[in-house]
């Protein structure tokens, strides 16, 4: 079933008259071909438009083996004449990205020689590919021309060429077709390639290119880019976030990344200001622990304590701190909180001097069976964590009473 193509003649038609020549039943709705449509369907790397026939909403539009199907949830009835509205502003949207990505592809090619291998348009990003690396310096050069192209607005010719006719121009990109009449896209004092797409009737239509990123790919690089409405309310929402971050900082926007720079610089001061503290305290805490040593039993003296305040590094230096004395084990119980609003545990650390004859490994496993917690080591050291209790404290008495 052969459809007119009315986008090829006219990309800004929206409204127009079809007679359905089929609706076919699919798996998730129908369908639907018309005599004639100005829905694209999706090709060259452009997105599919959508509309409606008649009151039916077409979602997407697909070519399959040279027919055009207008994908729709509902059915809409064969042979009748209905009248049909593209979406526009999808499809300048697409037109603009599309349009655009010619234009910036074509300031790449005339500066520098760099040529486009592939294009893609998402729903967000616009990418295309280039045949190299590209530097910051010919980014901004090929955006800078890009962009004055686009506020020439040149006036876009579409039409169709024979191949004598096509040997004479200066396409950008050789064509893969070898027999045939090719469609052209001609720009003036601009792009000329082959092109199956839709395109805007001048280029100030597109409104603007912005390059945003690089990057690096196997043999080339992909240049990530917006156009026109994209464009502007990318500016927009980083627009706010540059307001925000300078609000949050009480900086101007363009000191936020010094702003940044300083706050970073002094989260790391007050870390090292912090660690030093916890250096000192767990010295005190260490001195006043020893003053009191236990004589002990069978494990020697062991050094057992619940420190609620300290965290897992603090823990650490009391530790080693506590077996630099001979003779001496330590066991210590502190607390952590639980990960987004989830039960904390008690943890406890186990160590010795060397010539101690505490166990470790066993006071960990005793540990284990007190807190439901699971955990161990060696002789010489070992740690754990378990079940945080309400009581955790009072249950670590039951440990010092086997020592
Ligand atoms: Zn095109």
């Amino acid at each position: 079933m052969e459809t007119e193509r009315l986008y090829e003649q006219d990309s800004h038609l929206v409204w127009w008259e079809a007679t359905v020549l089929a609706c076919e039943t699919i798996i998730d709705g129908y369908r639907v071909v018309l005599d004639r449509t100005a829905f694209f369907p999706e090709g060259g790397g452009q997105l599919s438009d959508g509309g409606t026939v008649g009151m039916v909403q077409v979602l997407e539009t697909r070519e399959r083996e040279g027919c055009i199907y207008h994908f729709t949830k509902e059915p809409v009835p064969v042979g009748e004449r209905l009248e049909c509205c593209l979406d526009w502003p999808r499809r300048l949207d697409h037109m603009q990205q599309h349009t655009g990505e010619h234009i910036l592809s074509w300031a790449f090619w005339s500066l520098f020689g760099v040529e486009n291998t592939g294009f893609h348009m998402g729903r967000e990003l616009v990418t295309i590919d280039l045949s190299r690396p590209v530097t910051q310096e010919e980014m901004d050069a090929a955006e800078d021309l890009a962009n004055r192209n686009i506020w020439e607005n040149h006036p876009i010719r579409c039409y169709t060429a024979t191949q004598a006719e096509v040997e004479k121009l200066t396409l950008r990109k050789k064509t893969e077709k070898i027999a045939g009449a090719l469609r052209i896209v001609e720009i003036e004092e601009g792009d000329i390639c082959t092109c199956c797409g839709t395109h805007v009737n001048h280029t100030g239509e597109v409104g603007m290119v912005k390059l945003l990123r690089q990057e690096h790919t196997k043999g080339g690089s992909r240049v990530v880019f917006l156009c026109g409405g994209r464009a502007l309310r990318d500016y927009g929402r980083k627009n706010q976030v540059a307001m925000e971050a300078g609000a949050a900082l009480s900086v101007k926007e363009e000191e936020i990344p010094e702003g940044i720079r300083r706050l970073k610089g002094e989260i790391a001061a007050q870390g090292a200001a912090l660690r030093e503290k916890g250096r000192m305290l767990t010295g005190f805490i260490a001195q006043e622990l020893l003053a009191n040593l236990p004589a002990g039993g069978r494990m020697g003296a062991v050094v057992l304590t619940c420190q609620p305040d300290l965290d897992a590094k603090e823990a650490k230096l009391l530790l080693n701190r506590l077996v630099e004395t001979p003779k001496t084990a330590a066991v210590i119980l502190y607390q952590t909180p639980g990960k987004e609003g989830g039960e904390g545990r008690v943890c406890y650390l186990l160590g010795k001097a060397a010539d101690s004859p505490a166990d470790c490994k066993y006071l960990c496993e005793i540990l284990n069976g007190l807190y439901n917690g699971k955990g161990g080591g060696k002789a010489n050291f070992a740690q754990g964590s378990g079940k945080l209790l309400p009581n955790w404290q009072e249950t670590a008495e039951a440990l010092r009473k086997m020592l």
